[in-house]
């Protein structure tokens, strides 16, 4: 079914390898551009701009001692005629190189400079600091390149002009060897393309297609399952992230395994008690009015207990649904928890608890009244409930920095430290406290939704043998 989904679709490998033949194009195309349209320009360029170093070098030189030394290294080292002339076009400085070949010594010469004249006069025209020129001497038979520059120099009487003449090399038999070497280059790449791209194409959807296969298994319902995706850093954060997911999923589903359990388990048990009570009322009981009544009282008190049970599941589930609407007040700290303490008065006078409520000044918080109740109830039951036979239960309130934090301590068994985190879970319970103590395990999950949703922090302290402490904040002004 999924697989028909794919069907037609690329996969990586088919991507990557267009990806790489594409750039690989590319790349020769770029090269081949270079050698065959750009090559001689280039060439041109750069001859121009060493010559022209060289004559930044015969300039400086100029008018110096070391002028005539200077003009024979450069002229010997590039194989070139160098000439310099007055402003009039007069010969002052001649170095050839290039022998009866030279085309300005030989005008000179022969020519009454007449086509130095007129290079001179091209490089007025063209107002630029230096003119370049090529053509192709007969004899022998190559290309020649003339450079020509202005001298400007403080120190000397006038100006001078300078001329350069080389061979430009013939660069056919290079631009051929070169573009035989191209089309070897572009099989290699070619070759290199394809074997790059098996390599990548190995190393990008080896992790995947292993993460896909150990996903389907976990679809399948299987959470033994771990997802492996080692290679690179998007894969194993991958891998990760689907293993946390797939822990989670495997908390959830164990939970409501649990859930369900425990829900049976609660409410078989006070059925069982009903229909034993109500059995011995109608078989035993029911004519002794003192027996009846205290049968009668047993199965009033486990179906408190029921209601209690089905009560905090609704709201568990209305809280968790998000389907809670808060119906925020103002109102004073200090009264509230007052009007808590006195609902508590009849249990701390008949069983004999040391509870107290520890003020500080009064202070007005914006909270949902009824849900707040619940918060400080529950923990307030859960410290009578677990507290030990000295019976200290404190609810404090402290004053900070915009904010009062409610506490509630009892000096009781405590919590071991690798089960703190859980207390807040749904359904959590000491394992070793006795059933007639124990209520819902659903009171602490009630209280942490509370809390979320009116955004308070909250939280717990324990130390196994000496006490319990849970809190939480209300920010005020
Ligand atoms: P109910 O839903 O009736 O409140 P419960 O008290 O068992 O049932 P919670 O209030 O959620 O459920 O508490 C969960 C568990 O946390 C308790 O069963 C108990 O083991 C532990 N616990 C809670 N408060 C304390 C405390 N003050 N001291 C020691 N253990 C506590
Ligand atoms: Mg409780």
């Amino acid at each position: 079914m999924i697989r028909d989904t794919f069907k037609g679709r690329r996969g990586i490998q088919t991507y990557v390898w267009i990806y790489c033949m594409v750039l690989t194009v590319l790349i020769l195309i770029t090269i081949w551009l270079c050698q065959y349209v750009f090559l001689y320009n280039y060439y041109q360029s750069a001859k121009i701009s060493s010559i022209s170093h060289e004559a930044d070098r015969i300039i400086t030189a100029y008018g110096t001692p070391d002028e005539e030394i200077v003009n024979r290294t450069v002229a010997y080292e590039n194989n070139m005629c160098i000439i310099i002339t007055d402003s009039e076009g007069n010969p002052v400085v001649r170095e050839n190189n290039l022998g009866s070949f030279s085309k300005l010594n030989n005008d000179i010469e022969n020519n009454y400079s007449m086509y130095i004249y007129e290079i001179k006069s091209e490089l007025q025209k063209s107002g630029n600091v230096n003119y370049t020129t090529t053509f192709s001497n007969k004899d022998p038979d190559v290309k020649e390149m003339i450079y020509c520059q202005k001298i400007y120099k403080d120190d000397t009487p006038s100006q001078a002009y300078l001329f350069i003449e080389c061979t430009v090399e013939p660069m056919d038999s290079t631009v051929s060897i070169i573009r035989e070497q191209l089309i070897y280059i572009t099989i290699i790449l070619f070759e290199l393309a394809f074997i790059v791209t098996v390599f990548i194409t190995m190393r990008v959807s080896r992790p995947i297609v292993q993460i896909t296969k150990t996903a389907k298994r976990f679809g399948e319902g299987d959470f033994n399952v771990k997802f492996e995706g080692e290679g690179y850093k998007e894969a194993e954060e991958l891998a990760l992230v689907l293993n946390d997911a797939k822990n989670e999923l495997r908390k959830v589903s164990d939970l409501r395994k649990d859930l369900i359990a425990n829900i049976s388990h609660d409410l078989r048990t006070p059925l069982t008690m009903v229909k034993a009570y109500a059995e011995m009322i109608r078989d035993l009981s029911g004519d002794n009015p003192v027996k009846r009544a205290e049968h009668v009282q047993v199965i009033i008190d486990e179906a408190d207990r029921l209601s209690n049970l089905v009560n905090n599941l609704l709201d568990l589930s209305k809280l968790e649904s998000g389907n809670m609407e808060l119906n925020l007040q103002k109102f004073s700290i200090v009264d509230k928890l007052n009007d808590c303490m006195t609902r508590y008065q009849l249990v701390i006078e008949q069983n004999g608890y040391d509870m107290k409520y520890e003020a500080d000044d009064d202070r007005e918080v914006t909270a949902d009244p009824d849900k707040l109740d619940q918060v400080i109830y529950n923990f307030l039951n859960n410290a009578i409930n677990y507290t030990n036979d000295d019976k200290v239960i404190r609810l404090k309130q402290i004053n900070m920095d915009k904010k009062v934090r409610i506490e509630v301590s009892d000096n009781g068994k405590g919590i071991a430290k690798d089960m703190l985190p859980k207390v807040f879970d749904r359904y959590y319970r000491d394992a070793k406290v006795k059933r007639d103590v124990v209520g819902t395990g659903l009171g602490l999950a009630i209280c942490k939704e509370i809390l979320k949703c009116h955004g308070f922090a909250f939280g717990v302290r324990s130390e196994e043998g000496k006490g319990t402490t849970f809190w939480f904040e209300i920010p005020c002004k």
